[in-house]
């Protein structure tokens, strides 16, 4: 494990994300792999996850903003790249511009997108997508067709190329869930319905890293994997093995000392020491990202073992009880990583939390210093 120089951070070993990518592209060939790196690059750092992306063979990079896309192109990403969600008010122009593909789910964001195009000066390259059980965004059956036209119409006009047709499942990590045969018989009902309608997608897609792994005949040409890049997926379990968590979260110790037997501790005194013993203070709190329901949880890991969060977890800090173990100041925790010295994982937290990998890795705070590094040493 590195060390870091200041009181908490979160590494990102940046070669796990290059071969999490390889070894996915590998296992759902021939489709292709768009890496998503939305929110932050699921908090790791969108730009050097973007960049250890395509090392590993990404063939597209997703994200939901358009501002988020720009920042990646900025950084001189230049791989295909889209905008997952249909945002009226964002920056079309410009994303067209920067040769960024945007998304369409009703006739009225197409038309959007082909005035934009005027703008940008050059035609928009749009995915329509199809909303095919979710019902979250995406054009209804009663709807795909007017969405069709207008995209018709637009190419006729020049403002317009449909680069692809797209849907998202609702329950793709429940492994035999019937919604899942029953959205892939609607997908291929809208490609059914587009292709009558005179649209032949260059690319088809409509898996996320739930999909990718555990539905084969949902890969298509194009899979979207966000989690699967970081180590993690939402199926049961989490991700198979041979997928490898690239973050770590690191804090150090900024208080030892030992208190009497009968201390409350933290806010609302949740907890009381039995015993005399040594408390120790770290400096990360739900401000950072680490839960106010992680209270009393085993999630840090010193001295080759893992030791509970006494009492509330503070904005901005939460303690440790570590009996007569002789912590000292500045010595090094982990919160969680790969799990392979011994350190709890994301998905452990997700599971002890009734939440998921995702939502941990992603609401680690902007204050937390993120550090890359190519290789664990
Ligand atoms: C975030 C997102 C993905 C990636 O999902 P994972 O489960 O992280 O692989 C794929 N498609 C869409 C539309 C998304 O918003």
């Amino acid at each position: 494990m590195m060390s870091m120089d200041g009181h908490a951070e979160a590494s990102v070993e940046l070669a796990a994300i290059t071969r999490n990518v390889a070894a996915l592209r590998a296992h759902v060939a021939p489709a292709a792999v768009m890496a998503v790196v939305k929110a932050n690059g699921y908090g790791h750092g969108a730009v050097p996850a973007a960049r250890a992306a395509v090392r590993g063979g990404a063939d597209w990079l997703g994200v939901v903003h358009v501002a988020e896309a720009l920042e990646v192109r900025r950084a001189g990403v230049d791989v295909p790249m889209l905008c997952l969600m249909a945002i009226g008010t964002d920056d079309h122009a410009a994303a067209i511009a920067a040769g960024v593909d945007l998304a369409a789910g009703s006739a009225d964001m197409v038309r959007r997108l082909a005035a934009a195009a005027e703008v940008a000066g050059r035609p928009a390259r749009v995915h329509l997508k199809a909303d095919t059980g979710l019902s979250r965004g995406g054009a209804t059956p009663a709807d795909w067709p007017a969405a069709l036209a207008a995209a018709r119409a637009a190419e006729a006009a020049g403002t317009v190329v449909v680069a692809g047709v797209w849907s998202h499942f609702a329950s793709a990590d429940e492994p035999g869930n019937p919604s899942i045969d029953a959205q892939l018989t609607a997908f291929k009902e809208a490609l059914a319905v587009a292709e009558r309608a005179g649209i032949a997608p260059p690319v088809r897609h409509i898996a996320n890293t739930a999909a990718a792994l555990d539905v084969p005949q949902a890969r298509y040409d194009l899979v979207r994997i966000g989690g699967g890049c970081y180590g993690l997926a939402t199926l049961p379990g989490g991700a198979p093995p041979w997928l490898r968590p690239a973050m770590t979260l690191r804090a150090r110790l900024v208080l030892v000392k030992r208190v009497p037997a009968g201390a409350g501790v933290s806010y609302g005194h949740r907890y009381t020491t039995s015993r005399e013993t040594t408390l120790g203070l770290v400096p990360l709190g739900y401000a950072d990202g680490i839960p106010r329901s992680a209270t009393g949880k085993p999630f840090v890991f010193a001295r080759g073992r893992r030791w509970p969060i006494a009492g509330t977890v503070c904005m901005d800090q939460f303690v440790v009880d570590f009996g007569d173990e002789s912590v000292t100041e500045g010595e090094e925790v982990v919160l969680f990583g790969p799990g392979d010295g011994g350190e709890p994982t994301a998905q452990q937290w997700g599971e002890e939390l009734g939440t998921i990998s995702y939502e941990i890795v992603t609401g680690i705070g902007s204050r937390v210093p993120r550090s890359h590094y190519e290789i664990a040493l």
